[in-house]
């Protein structure tokens, strides 16, 4: 078995009952064989860019330690969305639940179905304010460097307009 991996999960929902559908969606990770959490960030609320006729998003940070391939983790991840969020995801468009691998310790993957660091992970105040919260020293691969120094090379009308409020879980 190889050692234990330092992994970071974003989770996401802006549909139906969010804290409770996040709250299954930790309950879940708990559970997945090989995953043991660390640590929680606050939970991130963001009003919706653009198409504002839509309920606002709720993100949130996992941190965990995992023994097990990478793959294995996303299939866990993936079973937990379809658990809670794809039966609702056709009746009512996405974001239910949404649970992205976001660092898997250091290891840069491009597979099929599972890009890791995840690719979008720099552009979004969303995932970067929590990851900053609860690993402000980690040192990101690919970008070397922290979260927090990557939110402050983020554009001011960027972090503008993607402004999350750090909200409590109760
Ligand atoms: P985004 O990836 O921009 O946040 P999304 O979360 O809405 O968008 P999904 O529809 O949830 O995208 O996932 C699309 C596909 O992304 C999945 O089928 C999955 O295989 C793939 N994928 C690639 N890398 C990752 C990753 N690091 N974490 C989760 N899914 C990933
Ligand atoms: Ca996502
Ligand atoms: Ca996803």
């Amino acid at each position: 078995m190889p050692p234990a991996q330092e992994v970071f999960i974003g989770l996401g929902c802006n549909m139906g009952d969010c804290r409770a559908n996040l709250r299954f969606a930790l309950e879940g990770l708990a559970a997945l064989p090989g995953y043991r959490p660390v640590a929680l960030s606050s939970l991130y609320r963001t009003a919706p860019v653009g198409k504002t006729d839509q309920a606002d998003f709720y993100n949130a940070v996992a941190h965990g330690k995992y023994e097990g391939p990478p793959l294995e983790l996303l299939t866990g991840l993936q079973a937990l969305e379809q658990a809670r969020g794809r039966e609702r995801r056709e009746r009512w468009g996405p974001r239910t639940l949404d649970l992205d691998l976001l660092l898997f310790g250091q290891e840069i993957l491009a597979l099929p179905g599972l890009e890791v660091p995840h690719p979008r992970l720099a552009e979004r105040v969303f995932v970067l304010a929590p990851l900053a919260e609860i690993a402000p020293d980690y040192i990101l691969p690919r970008w070397g460097l922290s979260a927090g120094e990557l939110l402050e090379r983020l554009p001011a009308e960027e972090k503008a307009c993607q402004e999350a409020k750090r909200i409590k879980w109760e």
